[in-house]
């Protein structure tokens, strides 16, 4: 495995691989089994994967965690090594952005919801980062967790509006054996945060037996999978919320593909999770 740190010398390299079929795993890092189930398939599509990590501060608010934001760059690379990553893309903060940017990217559509509500500017910074590591990585394939739907949507979006020649990939999360989903901010929950977390999915698959069961109402279901987390959790809700997907609109009767979706809060760590539904309520794994 390749580690490269500039954005010369990853474009360079993309140069000499231009004839090969490039799968691209953008991370921010402290890898996790759901980073490497993007990896591994990937690995099975394409001739070479490449992996970037790069904690992205455009997409951190003022009072979020980006400091804080658990990092382990050797065992990172150990583990990208051992998953069959080609290349490793670690840029610095100043690599990626060495001067102020005078263009902004902002995302319209989908974005004032969901997470993009209670983390204005949040996708604006992802667009931007991925925009920047597309032109560099140049992949024909890039794979991302259906944990972090809204950003896939906005993907979707960047990819289909600006015409980047790049099929995107949505891959399932990865749980927990007790169904909480993956995530490198796991780290930030107690013990007794870490027992309630499981509520989450949990919630969202009460809100998927109701729509398997015939109900058709969001209403009634945001309040089912609301309550099961307020009994069941100390952490305050952020969001329940059924919407469109990908298209993130609100739905007035469930006869389309959905997501429910929901944040909760606990003392350090915010948490998300999702399931996407056809209008039966089976669940869809695989988006591209
Ligand atoms: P992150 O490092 O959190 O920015 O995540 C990098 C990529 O891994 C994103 O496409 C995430 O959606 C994906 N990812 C994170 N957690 C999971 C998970 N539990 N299952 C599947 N994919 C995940």
């Amino acid at each position: 495995m390749k580690i490269i740190r500039t954005v010369q010398t990853m474009m360079k390299e993309m140069e000499l691989l231009k004839d090969k079929k490039v799968g691209f795993v953008p991370t921010m890092g402290y890898l996790h089994e759901g980073h490497l189930s993007l990896v591994e398939t990937a690995k099975k599509e394409n001739d070479i994967v490449i992996m970037s990590i790069f904690v992205n501060p455009l997409q951190f608010g003022p009072n979020e965690d980006f400091d804080q934001y658990p990092r382990d760059e050797q065992k990172d690379a150990e583990v990208a090594k051992q998953a069959g990553v080609s290349i490793l893309f670690i840029p610095t903060v100043n690599e990626m952005y060495p001067d102020e940017m005078s263009i902004n990217m902002t995302i319209g559509k989908g974005s004032n919801v969901l997470c993009g509500k209670s983390r204005p500017g949040h996708f604006d910074g992802v667009i931007t980062v991925l925009t920047k590591l597309f032109h560099m990585t140049q992949p024909t394939n890039a794979y991302f967790g259906l944990k972090d739907a809204q950003q896939f949507a906005m993907v979707n979006s960047l990819i289909s509006e600006l015409n980047f020649p790049i099929q995107l990939i949505g891959l399932p999360t990865v749980r927990e054996s007790d169904g909480l989903a993956k995530s490198s901010r796991n780290v930030y929950l107690s013990s007794m945060e870490r027992t309630d977390a499981t509520a989450l999915y949990s919630a969202l698959k009460l809100g998927q037996k109701l729509i398997v069961d015939g109900i058709k109402n969001p209403v009634t279901i945001i309040k089912e999978v609301e309550n099961f987390i307020r009994t069941s959790t100390k952490g305050s809700i952020d969001y329940v919320e059924l919407l469109s997907f990908p298209n993130l609109e609100n739905v007035v009767i469930i006869n389309e593909q959905i997501i429910l979706a929901v944040a909760v809060k606990f003392k350090k760590a915010r948490l998300i999770d999702n399931i996407i539904l056809n209008p039966d309520g089976s669940q869809l794994d695989r988006i591209n």
